[in-house]
């Protein structure tokens, strides 16, 4: 097929099922408009034909999502995009498995989270004590994870779980795809400082998963993550989780018009400080421009961490430049002043960002070494058996 072909079908599937002026599909709803999508082999269009796919090459695939993004069509590209699909096409070894879950990862239809965090196990992953031990068919998990995202919705999460404690940390992790809902396993909300719950603690009590729902082999489930985390910090980097939970309000809140509003835009001093806000801003835009084309590349670059960084100072300088505008009003909440309510929301939410997907410290971290290649930090039970280090021995 010439890539010309390739332009006209996808063009004419787009004509007959997306009305792009509306943004939505002529008929039935966007999960009918996603099944749509999938069956057509479009949303993974360079994946095999046997995999959902149609087979296509890296710039042919592009013919197909360049004509998607110009219909403002969801859908395609997830080949890319949907970092769970693609780690578990890359990396998961059963067939079934894979035929099972894939179409619904694909169409949308079941939610993920991510059992990644402990108490005692953030910055430092590896340090993980949830194990997984092999008993016939099936891993039983035991242990507890913290600060899971949406785990109160999901399906399934992705679990990082430890196999084996006699070699060094990153090697005797496993990464298990864990069916959420069973009796083993209880979830209980987090309520942050914001009003918000995003976060949940969960236990894990001889919950079961089954072995062939591993992705990649047993004790390298910390290659599977690396991957999975470089999308994270990306999403995090274009600016995920600024507006409050339920508000349908735009993320990106103009500088300028609270100036205005406040009465403030010809004050030198602030009219410095918005410059210089949307200069942070316009720069990163470009820097994921350029992760996301790495991306495109199939790397996963450290370059994500640049972004991420650099979201996390924006949002951090833009709730302390709104505050400046607003003056002693900031110190007001709630209905007796929205504007303020809302930037005080943004102030506390701003730490969401230097902290989920690893902290600034820790993306500060992967920066010096492996952009700038300083020197490693040093780590002392890197090379030592799990059971003998000080994560498990105090
Ligand atoms: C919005 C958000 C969503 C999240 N969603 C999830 C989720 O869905 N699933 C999940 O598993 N987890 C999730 N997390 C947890 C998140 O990944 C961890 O909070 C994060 O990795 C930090 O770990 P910690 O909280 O244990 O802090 P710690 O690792 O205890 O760090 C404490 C402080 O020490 C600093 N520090 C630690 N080590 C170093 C070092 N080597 N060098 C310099 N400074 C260091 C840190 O920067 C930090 O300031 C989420 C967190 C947030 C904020």
């Amino acid at each position: 097929m010439s890539s010309t072909d390739i332009k006209t079908e996808v063009e004419a599937f787009l004509t007959a099922h997306w009305d792009s002026e509306a943004r939505r599909p002529r008929e039935g709803a966007t999960r009918d408009w996603m099944q749509k999508v999938f069956e057509a082999g479009w949303a993974v269009a360079s994946w095999p034909r046997e995999w959902f796919g149609r087979g296509l090459d890296k710039d042919e695939s592009k013919i197909v999502l360049s004509a998607f993004r110009k219909a403002k069509a969801p859908g395609a590209g997830q080949d890319r995009t949907n970092i769970t699909a693609a780690s578990l096409m890359n990396f998961a070894s059963d067939e079934d498995f894979k035929r099972e879950i894939l179409p619904q990862l694909l169409t949308g239809k079941v939610q993920i989270c991510l059992l990644y965090s402990e108490p005692g196990a953030g910055s430092d992953l590896a340090a993980i004590r949830t194990r997984a031990e092999r008993q016939g068919d099936d891993y039983v998990i035991n242990g507890q994870k913290v600060w899971t995202s949406g785990a109160r919705t999901a399906d399934y999460g992705l679990l990082l779980a430890r196999t084996d404690w006699d070699v060094p940390k990153h090697q005797g992790i496993s990464f298990l795809v864990c069916p959420m809902r069973q009796p083993g396993i209880d979830i209980r909300p987090i309520n942050q400082i914001t009003g918000d719950s995003h976060f949940n603690e969960v236990f894990i009590d001889n919950a079961t998963v089954p072995a062939k729902n591993r992705i990649g082999a047993e004790g390298e489930g910390w290659k599977v993550l690396q991957t999975a985390l470089a999308v994270e910090r990306l999403i995090m980097g274009e600016g995920a989780g600024e507006r409050r939970q339920g508000s349908s309000k735009s993320n990106v809140v103009s500088l300028i018009a609270i100036a205005k509003e406040a009465g403030k835009l010809q004050d030198p001093l602030i009219r410095q400080k918005i410059a210089q806000a949307t200069a942070y801003r316009q720069l990163n835009a470009l820097n994921i421009a350029r992760a996301k084309e790495e991306m495109a590349q199939g790397s996963s670059s450290p370059i994500m961490s640049l972004g991420k960084l650099a979201m996390s100072r924006i949002l951090h300088t833009d709730a302390a430049v709104m505050t400046q505008i607003l003056g002693a009003a900031s110190m007001l909440d709630g209905e007796a002043h929205e504007r303020a309510a809302d930037v005080n929301y943004r102030t506390a939410n701003a730490y969401m960002t230097s902290i989920g997907g690893g902290t600034d410290q820790i993306q500060r971290n992967i920066i010096s070494e492996r952009v700038l290649g300083l020197p490693r930090e040093v780590e002392l039970d890197r090379d030592v058996p799990f059971r003998t280090s000080r994560a498990v021995t105090g």
